[in-house]
């Protein structure tokens, strides 16, 4: 029998690419069925009694599992074999020990932080986050009592420090969690930096983890996990799934904090459904050529708009000067610039909506990720719930717009940003 959890020829280590139509899976277990099928079942039977046991022992951790034991499936709001091939196929691109998958990025988020956070705690957070992330930072866990710490983005991590331990005070931080590069205006956050700084708050009976929210420009370009950070947490809604056709989410990091996720996400029941789960399977074979693809146009878009007169600002990682005291860590931790792209109009929110209505093939719609190139207002869309005054110091300006680059020819991309920038 082949082994479908094979890493290597003769020693020689597979990339994740080209595990992604392999790995996790054993054809002999489906009728040979060279794709998984879609476990659409709620229920799965027991070969005896026993077994049925044995399996409940472990899902709820009654006992430690046996030297060869697996987890049996249950029912499909613990497990379902889809979702366990995708969770093994999406720890390969992070080099984590496990994964779990979530019905979207906000289950993901909530799910994570729930598990560690408890009354009465800090949890640092950068700034600017994800609209759906700040809300339930600001407006929902403060109800439970864990007071959010915030800090921006884009500043080195001797200043971030003070910011952070003055912010604590004398609270337990039990978590925190960043985005880099932050949305829209790609600032970064050094991991390392910032996972020494977080970890040193703990002590010898308690470790706050560091979740670094990694969906701009993981899985592919950047490994939160290889820079310090406990966790890397995706919206799989954006580059993973990748075609703007569904909605998912996704956590990694080592088999004791996601056993620890893992059993809140049985008990709020934020799994996804086996359908999800092949979908995303599906787009994991593409993930390289597609990002890959869309960071190469962004980068002819990013020197296109540049050097145009009608724009005054191009906030994008490729752009990132070398005396800039970002460059560092940029090169240190990101293996691409990505294909997020964010420019600055004169003119304000008049000249952003006056570009947006005359795009015509790129597509005026929040999320990013997907196949086709997506523009947006963020002052106005994503970002309109942040505070005025907060958008000001994030650098969300009426005139910013946003733009996803996808996979169409960046030729026929700036043909129509041409004609879009003469409506300006
Ligand atoms: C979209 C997004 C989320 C939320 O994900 P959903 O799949 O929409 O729930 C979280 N974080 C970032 C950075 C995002 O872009």
């Amino acid at each position: 029998m082949k082994d479908y959890r094979k890493r290597d020829i003769n020693g020689r280590e597979l990339r994740p690419e080209s595990l992604m139509m392999s790995y996790g899976y054993d054809p002999m277990l489906s009728e040979g069925a060279v794709k998984p099928p879609i476990f659409q079942t709620s229920t799965f039977a027991f070969q005896n009694a026993e077994a049925g046991k044995a399996f409940f022992e472990l899902a709820l951790g009654l006992r430690e599992k046996g030297p060869k034991e697996e987890l049996g499936l249950i029912y499909s709001r613990l497990n379902n074999p889809d979702l366990e091939v995708l969770e093994d196929r999406l720890t390969l691109w992070d080099g984590a020990e496990a994964a779990a998958v979530f019905p979207s990025g906000m289950a993901a988020i909530a799910t994570t932080l729930m598990t560690f956070v408890r009354p009465g705690d800090a949890l640092v957070l950068s700034g600017p986050l994800y609209g759906g992330t700040d809300y339930f930072v600001k407006h929902i866990l403060p109800d439970f009592g864990i007071a959010p710490v915030c800090f921006s983005a884009g500043l080195p991590i001797e200043q971030v420090e003070p910011v952070v331990r003055e912010g604590v005070g004398d609270r337990r931080v039990s978590a925190a969690l960043i985005e880099t590069p932050s949305n829209p205006t790609n600032e970064l956050v050094d991991i390392e930096g910032l996972a020494d700084l977080v970890h040193s708050l703990g002590d010898g009976d308690h470790r706050p983890v560091v979740i670094v929210d990694n969906t701009f420009l993981g899985p592919l370009f950047q490994h939160p996990l290889k820079h310090g950070a406990d966790m890397a947490l995706y919206s799989a809604t954006k580059f993973i799934g990748g075609h703007s056709d569904v909605i998912a989410g996704a956590t990694l990091g080592d088999r004791e904090l996601m056993g620890r996720v893992k059993t809140l996400r049985t008990f709020m029941g934020t799994i996804p459904d086996p359908w999800t789960g092949w979908l995303l399977m599906r787009s994991l074979e593409t993930l390289k050529m597609r990002m890959t693809a869309m960071m190469k146009n962004a980068q002819h878009v990013a020197d296109y708009l540049v050097d145009h007169p009608k724009v005054q600002n191009v906030h994008y990682l490729g752009l990132v000067p070398e005396d800039d005291p970002m460059y560092p860590v940029y090169r240190k931790q990101c293996g691409s610039p990505g294909s997020l792209i964010a420019l600055e109009l004169a003119g304000g929110e008049p000249a952003a909506f006056r570009f947006l209505n005359a795009l015509q093939l790129i597509k005026l719609a929040v999320s990013l990720g997907g196949t086709e190139s997506l523009a947006q207002h963020p002052a106005s869309m994503t970002h309109s719930d942040v505070e005025p005054e907060d958008r000001d110091e994030l650098g969300i300006t009426p005139g910013l717009v946003r733009i996803s680059v996808g996979v169409e020819h960046y030729d026929d991309l700036i043909v129509d940003l041409e004609q879009a920038l003469q409506a300006v």
